[in-house]
């Protein structure tokens, strides 16, 4: 059954997981200001599935029950799946900055196909709990974080190797009733305000690492687990237009020998399965994060032309500002059609599911990963001091003084001065604000760094094929 926000928010209250921010334990996430953005911003992906017009964007029909779901929830059955997806991400991420629950369905079908892979070499029994587990998480249209990340301690070393054995998460016991894990995952998007954790493994593994090679489900107030988050977004700032109503919080999770029931198992020692299952999810996710950017991109779009023409400065007629926002646009564009060519391209897998095309997967992220400092330096060269300097709102709003700034402010004559102050102050909070910093980061390093991406690249793209062209050509 599709939940609507209310009910999304009262199912939250029904947990109660440990959750520290600024050294404050948090008694309520749903009552925190500090994590009101974040709460904010996954109800609208349960907004938007109810929504008519929506609805094929947004919901699909489960291949596991023939029951409609939230396509977050969704496997992909299909090209047309994986490229709705995309769409849906733009969507969600158009209208929040980022709507942080699309890493569920990439770790969903992450799941989905390694666990029947590991199955079919190991005789394991994975893919069945993972159904089992997939049914009820659509049914409740719950919703996940996930916990990939790893501290990783000493960045050219494997987990077997560090300095302390727990710097990877680890299973430190296995018994019949399940196993139990130690360790952190150190960046975890969202997760005061879902519902269960799925652990991913991080990296591919060696047999030494097999006590790292893991991945299961746990709800999110599960013995044991403890969350130190950050803030979501700009929570009561009045200067943030965007990022005060929706934000999202990161948080490290420690756990602290947390039993695990098979049940909810799938990969506990299967070394040479950690990697695939990465690759996987890293596969599914960049995607995501394609999308998301594009989402973020359109608003940068929209605001660059606005406050232009708030200036007076017609991008149509001012030939650099028409260059600089058709280079604006040739950026979001560009990494936006490399995940709808990774759509279109995409395959199906030994268990039966979609995964995207990884050259394009990979190429788009890395494109959207490098190109934010373009989009960024463009917003800011095109927009002016401006950009840092508006009056905050309750300036505006003060009898006399308001009035006055009111009048000098003003661009263009027949664009009111409150139009051009908020779209500056919209531009200030997604590109040079505290939360603008993090947009670039969460760009370059979320999803993995340009590096994981080009290495993949590489590792995939047939350059042997492209060599014997040359052969051809030259005859030798
Ligand atoms: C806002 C935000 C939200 C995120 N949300 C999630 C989430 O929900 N779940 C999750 O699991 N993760 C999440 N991440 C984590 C993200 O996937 C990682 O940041 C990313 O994979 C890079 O890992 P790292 O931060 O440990 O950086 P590092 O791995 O330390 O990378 C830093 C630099 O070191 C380089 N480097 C790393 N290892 C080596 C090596 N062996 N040799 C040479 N160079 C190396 C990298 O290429 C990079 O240039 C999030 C990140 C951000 C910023």
């Amino acid at each position: 059954m599709l939940k609507t926000p209310e009910e999304f928010e009262a199912s939250l209250r029904e947990l109660h997981p440990t959750v520290y921010i600024k050294g404050n334990k948090v008694e309520s996430v749903v009552d925190e200001p500090l994590l009101r953005p974040g709460v904010n911003a996954i109800s609208v992906t349960y907004e938007y599935a109810l929504l008519p017009e929506y609805k094929e964007t947004m919901t699909a029909i489960s291949h596991v029950t023939g029951r409609r779901v939230n396509r977050l929830l969704h496997i992909n059955t299909s090209q047309d799946d994986l490229l709705k997806k995309l769409e849906m991400t733009r969507l969600l991420c158009r209208e929040t900055g980022c709507a942080q629950r699309y890493l569920c369905h990439d770790a969903l079908n992450a799941l989905y196909e390694n666990t029947n892979n590991t199955d079919l070499k190991y005789g394991t029994d994975y893919h069945v709990k993972f159904l089992n587990y997939l049914e009820r998480v659509q049914d409740e249209d719950l919703t996940m974080c996930v916990a990939m990340t790893d501290a990783k301690g000493d960045r050219t070393k494997r987990p077997h190797e560090q300095h302390d054995p727990d710097l990877y998460l680890r299973i430190v016991d296995k018994n019949e009733d399940g196993i139990i894990v130690r360790g952190i995952k150190a960046i975890v998007t969202g997760a005061p305000y879902t519902h269960e954790i799925i652990v991913l493994p991080t990296r591919n593994m060696t047999f030494q690492d097999k006590d790292y090679a893991v991945s299961f489900a746990i709800p999110i107030d599960a013995p044991g687990i403890e969350l130190v988050s950050r803030q979501a977004g700009r929570p009561g700032e009045s200067g943030a237009p965007l990022t005060s109503r929706y934000g999202q919080a990161t948080a490290q999770i420690l756990f602290d020998d947390v039993f695990i029931p098979w049940d909810s198992v799938f990969l506990a020692g299967e070394w040479d399965f950690a990697g695939s299952l990465t690759e996987s999810f890293a596969t599914h996710h960049r995607v995501s994060c394609i999308g998301a950017r594009a989402g973020l991109g359109d608003m940068l779009i929209g605001a660059t032309a606005a406050l232009a023409e708030a200036n007076g400065l017609d991008p149509q007629k001012i030939g650099h500002v028409r260059n600089k926002i058709a280079d604006l646009i040739k950026y979001v564009e560009s990494f936006y059609a490399c995940g709808v060519t990774a759509a279109v391209f995409g395959s199906e897998t030994r268990a039966g599911n979609f995964i995207p095309d990884p050259i394009y997967s990979n190429i788009g992220k890395l494109l959207q990963g490098t190109h934010i400092y373009d989009m960024f330096r463009i917003v800011h060269d095109t927009s002016g001091g401006i950009l840092v300097s508006s009056p905050y709102p309750e300036d505006m709003e003060t009898p006399d003084i308001g009035e006055r700034l009111n009048r000098y402010l003003q661009g263009r004559e027949d664009i009111p001065t409150d139009y051009r102050i908020s779209v500056a102050r919209l531009l200030e909070d997604i590109t040079a604000s505290y939360q603008g910093g993090w947009y670039s980061v969460i760009s370059i390093s979320g999803g993995g760094s340009p590096e994981a991406t080009r290495l993949e690249i590489m590792r995939k793209y047939d350059i042997e094929e492209r060599k014997s062209l040359i052969e051809k050509i030259t005859g030798v």
